[in-house]
């Protein structure tokens, strides 16, 4: 047996819950199909940058992540000394027309998932079925479903299949039988959430320290958690090392791995190893990506967010690419009716964009300040980080990756 929908969209995760909300404003009917039997608000803090809010913002989303979600007043940076290297404003302070927000994971997807509920109905999202395939003809594609027991399901058809099934993508493996893992960067992350006192502005996203040696990014991502104006912050530890398991989102941590790198990090504006032991969740993961690929349409068929492009995290830009990308493809749904025309479309606006930060992201990421201040120093301390690179040197790395990113200044605006 099968049923028909218009569009079907494989996961809800970021990408796939900003997709259904964007095809229903424009008037084209979808369901999302997911995997897990139930979704949870798992995984722990992400950033949206500007340009990923202002498309949140055009589906009235901004008050409801105001509610949940910290506004990013700044970005700063420091040597693994503690010693202040670079500081930029972030968000609205930095002129932009849309914030930038630093956010849990699972209350950016519960405010898209509760949207979708209420706008499309609350049967828009089928969870506990996994997608296991599609095959097409010249009228329709049929998705392939299996319950989590692994029970065959029903069939679905549909004139489009977007998959939206994150970085271990089934879909983009039935496209692309030949490639391999996801490729490690030779970086492992240990991320958590610690509820901590405010430090710096109350809302500045920090990034402390060099991979080689350790490296830290801390931020807050929930205001007044306990009543007494202790926040939940943020943190990632990212140390260098060959040693890494497969990407498991909810794979633990464990403390004695890599708490001896960050134990003489107390600096006057926050006591680090304090915080990580203080943490209520910890995981850990593996920086990883994929080579981009030289095409991500099939037919009727076609990639969005991981499963198209994984990226390491050093740029904040994984869901905020993934929201561009649902964003592009429900712009082209709509003004072409011609399905393969139209994912033509959304591919040539995309894939190029979105293969320029992956390829960035391993090089010259916001990161790369921190390391060439790393390099140039031999990792001592300095007198004055005048004396090591000036400012502006330092602000035309952050512009470049900006400019990359899609989220420069000059070129986002109302
Ligand atoms: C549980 C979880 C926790 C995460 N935690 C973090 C985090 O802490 N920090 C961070 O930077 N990034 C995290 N991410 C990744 C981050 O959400 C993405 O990098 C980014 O938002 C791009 O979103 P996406 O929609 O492409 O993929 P994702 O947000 O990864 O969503 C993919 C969705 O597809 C579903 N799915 C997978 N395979 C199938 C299938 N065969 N059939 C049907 N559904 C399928 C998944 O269950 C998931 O809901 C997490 C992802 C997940 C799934």
């Amino acid at each position: 047996m099968s049923s028909k929908e218009d569009v079907v969209i494989i996961g809800a995760g970021i990408g796939g819950l900003t997709l259904a909300l964007s095809l229903h404003q424009a008037g084209i009917a979808c369901r999302i199909y997911e995997a897990v039997p139930e979704l949870r608000p798992l995984g722990v803090g992400i950033n949206v940058l500007p340009h990923a809010a202002r498309e949140l913002s055009e589906l009235g989303l901004l008050p409801e992540l105001d509610k949940v979600g910290v506004r990013t007043r700044e970005s700063i940076f420091f040597n693994e000394h503690g010693q202040f290297v670079f500081r930029e404003a972030a968000g609205l302070a930095a002129g932009f027309d849309w914030p930038q927000y630093s956010i849990h994971r699972g209350d950016l997807q519960t405010v898209l998932f509760d949207a979708v509920r209420q706008r499309l109905g609350p049967d828009a999202v089928v969870c506990g079925q996994r997608c296991t395939g599609a095959t097409q003809d010249d009228e329709s594609i049929t998705a392939h479903f299996v319950s989590p027991e692994g029970e065959r399901l029903p069939d679905v058809r549909a004139r489009l299949l977007v998959a939206c099934d994150g970085v271990h993508s089934a879909l983009r493996k039935q496209l692309y039988p030949q490639e391999g893992a996801p490729r490690y960067s030779g970086v492992n992350m240990w991320r958590g959430t610690t509820v901590w006192q405010p430090f710096l502005s109350e809302a500045s996203m920090v990034r402390a320290g060099w991979l080689d040696v350790g490296k830290m990014v801390i931020y807050p991502i929930r205001n007044d958690v306990d009543g007494k104006g202790g926040q939940l912050i943020n943190w990632v530890a990212e140390v260098t090392t060959p040693r890494y398991e497969r990407r498991d989102w909810n794979r633990r941590g464990r403390l004695e791995d890599f708490i001896g790198v960050f134990e003489d990090w107390r600096f006057d504006w926050l006591d680090v190893p304090a915080m990580i032991r203080a943490a209520d969740v910890l995981l850990e993961f593996p920086m990883v990506d994929q080579d981009p690929l030289p095409w991500w349409t099939q037919g009727r068929v076609t990639l969005l967010g991981d499963a198209a492009h994984p990226m390491v995290p050093r740029g904040s830009n994984g869901a905020g690419q993934a929201i561009l990308d649902a964003r592009a493809l429900a712009a082209a749904l709509a003004a072409e009716p011609d399905v393969p025309a139209a994912l033509a479309q959304y591919e040539a606006l995309r894939r190029p964009a979105t293969t320029d930060i992956v390829l960035t992201n391993r090089k010259t990421p916001p990161d790369a300040i921190l390391k060439e201040v790393y390099e140039r120093t031999g990792d001592r301390p300095f007198r004055h980080i005048d004396d090591v690179i000036s400012q502006e040197e330092l602000a035309a790395i952050s512009n470049g990756y900006k400019r990359v990113a899609g989220y420069d200044l000059a070129s986002l605006s109302r």
